[in-house]
Order: C-alpha cells, then sequence, then structure tokens
C-alpha cells in the first residue's frame, strides 16, 4: 500500500490528521497535508480508507503494492 496526496487540492483541513497522525501531518507554513510516512503497515489499511473517505476534497489516495 502506497499512499498518494494532492497537495494542491487540500484546503488545510487537518482531518486526516486526526485520523492518522503516523501518517498525515501538516505543513507549519501553509497547513496543507504533509505525509510522515507513505506507506504504513497493513495494520493502518481501516483508518487510511477512513481518511481517503473523509477527506472533504478526495486529496488522499491509495496504490495497491501489488497494482490491483
Ligand atoms: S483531510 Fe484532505 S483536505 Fe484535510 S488536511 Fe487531509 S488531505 Fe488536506
Amino acid at each position: 500500500m502506497r499512499i498518494l496526496v494532492d497537495r494542491e487540492r487540500c484546503i488545510g483541513s487537518g482531518t486526516c490528521v486526526l485520523t492518522l497522525p503516523d501518517v498525515f501531518t501538516q505543513d507549519d507554513e501553509d497547513g496543507r497535508v504533509v505525509l510522515a510516512n507513505d506507506a504504513p503497515d497493513a495494520a493502518a489499511l481501516a483508518s487510511v480508507k477512513q481518511a481517503v473517505l473523509t477527506c472533504p476534497v478526495s486529496a488522499i489516495s491509495v496504490e495497491d503494492g501489488d497494482g490491483r
């Protein structure tokens, strides 16, 4: 699993950071998302999916490592 974020689309709501702070952080200057870890363990999958679904501007996507 690899996480991708679109910083141009991000509005800095911080929802993903609240959901998974080990993976998502925010830029100190513009507040937009920054990935702290773009390849979290499979154990984080449910939280990653929640972050994808709750981002208000659909700026987060996930690439499956198997290409599926
Ligand atoms: S939830 Fe979406 S808009 Fe909010 S900080 Fe994360 S990536 Fe940006």
